[in-house]
C-alpha cells in the first residue's frame, strides 16, 4: 500500500471517530487578546499564566541577546551548544527552586522523557498519577520500567503499588498541578511514601512554578519539600516564565548523572543562547511577581466565585487550570463555539485527552487579564448555556 493511502485511511478513522483536531493560525504576539483564525476574541486558552510571554522585558532582552550571540547554538550541549547564557539560566534556576544544580532541557517534553528514561531501567519500577502528563508516560514507556498506575492523585493507592514492587529501584512520578484538572497531587503523602517506601520521588511542577510558593518557586517548594523529599523536580520555561524550554534540578551528582545519560539532551542541539537569556529575564520577573501572582489568584476566585453562582460544573482547583467538566463531547465542542460566537476563545478537552464521558471546557486565567474580562467570560458562559440554540452542534466544526 502507497504511504499516502495509508494515510487517507488514517486520516478517514480519525474523522469517523470525531477526532479530527484543526491548528488554530494567532496573528501578532500572544496574550489576553488574540487574533485567532482572523477573528478577534479573548484568550482564555493560555498557560502564559504571569502574562510573561509577550512582556517587553522579555522580548527586548531576546532580541539584544540575539544581535550578540546570534540565532543559533549550533551543537548539542556536550560539544559547544552550552553558552554562558545557559550556564547562568541553570544557576539561577537552582537558586529559585532551592536546589544545588539545574540542567536546562530543549523543552518540557524531552526533558521528562530524557529524565525518566536515563535513571530507570528493565529492572526497574515506576508508579505513576493516572493522570500524569503525556511526556511522563512516554518517559516510564522509553526506560523499559515495569509500570502501576495508581488512582488518580490517592496517596494510599500510590504507597500500595509501591509496596508491590519486587527488585529494582523504585521511581514515582507525578504532575504537581494536574495539566486537564487543575487539582493538585497530595505531595507531602506522597513524599512520605517514597521515602518509606525507598523510592525516588519525581514531581512535574510545569503548572505550579511561578504560580505558587514564595517567590513563585512552585507547588513542591509551598510544600516546603527539599531535595531529600523530591530528588527529581521538573518544570518547564514555556508556562509561567513566558519563554520556551525545560529543566530538571536535584543534587550536583543527580543532575550530573542525567547530563551524561539523557538521550533528549546528549543527541539534541541546544536551545538557542538568546532564548536562555530571555528565559533569565522571564525567571527575574517571575520571582519579582508577587504583584502578578496576587493579581491571578484574585482572578482565579472571582471566575471561581461567578462559576459557582451560575451553578457551572468547577472541578477541585486553587490553580490558573479552571476545567467545567460537561461530559459529553458534543457539548463541549457546542459550548466552546458558542463562546467563540461570543468573542471568547475556551478550549474543548476530549478523549484520548481526557477520559470518555470527561468532555470540558478548558478555561486558563493569567495575570494579563482583567476582571472586566473575566467577568465578560462568566457572562458568556451563562448566556451560551441558557441560549438554545447554542446546544445544537454546529456540524462543520472541527476542534482542537
Ligand atoms: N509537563 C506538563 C505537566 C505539561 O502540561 C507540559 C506541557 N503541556 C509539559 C510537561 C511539556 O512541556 P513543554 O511544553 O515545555 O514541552
Amino acid at each position: 500500500m502507497r504511504l499516502a493511502e495509508h494515510c487517507r485511511e488514517r486520516l478517514a478513522e480519525i474523522r469517523a471517530a470525531d477526532r479530527f483536531r484543526r491548528r488554530r493560525v494567532i496573528e501578532g504576539a500572544h496574550g489576553p487578546e488574540v487574533v485567532a483564525d482572523g477573528r478577534r476574541c479573548i484568550n482564555f486558552c493560555s498557560n502564559d499564566y504571569l502574562g510573561l510571554a509577550a512582556d517587553p522585558t522579555l522580548s527586548r532582552r531576546l532580541a539584544a541577546a540575539a544581535d550578540e550571540l546570534g540565532t543559533g547554538s549550533a551543537a548539542s550541549q556536550l560539544v559547544t551548544g552550552h553558552n554562558a547564557e545557559h550556564a547562568a539560566l541553570e544557576a539561577e534556576l537552582a537558586d529559585w527552586v532551592g536546589r544545588e544544580r539545574a540542567l536546562v532541557f530543549a523543552t518540557g517534553y524531552a526533558a521528562n522523557v530524557g529524565v525518566i528514561s536515563a535513571l530507570m531501567g528493565k529492572r526497574d519500577h515506576i508508579v505513576a498519577d493516572a493522570l500524569n502528563h503525556a511526556s511522563l508516560i512516554d518517559g516510564a514507556r522509553l526506560s523499559g520500567a515495569a509500570k502501576q498506575v495508581y488512582t488518580h492523585a490517592n496517596a494510599g493507592a500510590a504507597d500500595t503499588a509501591l509496596q508491590a514492587c519486587e527488585g529494582g529501584h523504585r521511581l514515582l512520578v507525578t504532575d504537581s498541578v494536574f495539566s486537564m484538572d487543575g487539582d493538585t497531587a497530595p505531595l507531602a503523602a506522597l513524599a512520605d511514601s517514597a521515602q518509606a517506601r525507598d523510592a525516588w520521588l519525581a514531581v512535574d511542577d510545569a503548572h505550579g512554578l511561578g504560580v505558587f510558593g514564595p517567590g513563585g518557586a512552585g507547588r513542591v517548594a509551598e510544600a516546603g519539600l527539599g531535595s531529600d523529599r523530591v530528588p527529581l523536580l521538573l518544570a518547564t520555561l514555556g508556562k509561567s516564565v513566558g519563554a520556551a524550554g525545560a529543566f530538571v534540578a536535584g543534587d550536583d551528582d543527580v543532575i550530573e548523572a542525567i547530563l551524561q545519560s539523557a538521550r533528549s539532551l546528549i543527541f539534541s542541539t541546544a536551545p538557542p543562547p538568546a532564548l536562555a537569556a530571555a528565559a533569565r529575564a522571564g525567571v527575574a520577573s517571575a520571582r519579582a511577581g508577587d504583584d502578578r501572582r496576587r493579581h491571578l489568584h484574585g482572578l482565579i476566585a472571582r471566575f471561581r466565585r461567578g462559576a459557582a453562582e451560575l451553578d457551572l460544573p468547577l472541578e477541585t482547583s486553587d490553580s490558573p487550570i479552571q476545567p467545567l467538566v460537561l461530559g459529553a463531547e458534543a457539548r463541549a465542542l457546542t459550548l466552546s463555539d458558542a463562546l467563540l460566537a461570543r468573542g471568547y476563545l475556551v478550549g474543548a478537552i476530549r478523549p484520548p485527552t481526557v477520559a470518555p464521558g470527561t468532555s470540558r471546557l478548558r478555561v486558563t486565567l493569567t495575570a494579563g487579564h482583567s476582571a472586566a474580562q473575566v467577568d465578560g467570560l462568566l457572562a458568556a458562559l451563562s448566556d451560551a448555556i441558557h441560549d438554545g440554540a447554542a446546544r445544537r452542534r454546529c456540524p462543520a466544526r472541527e476542534s482542537a
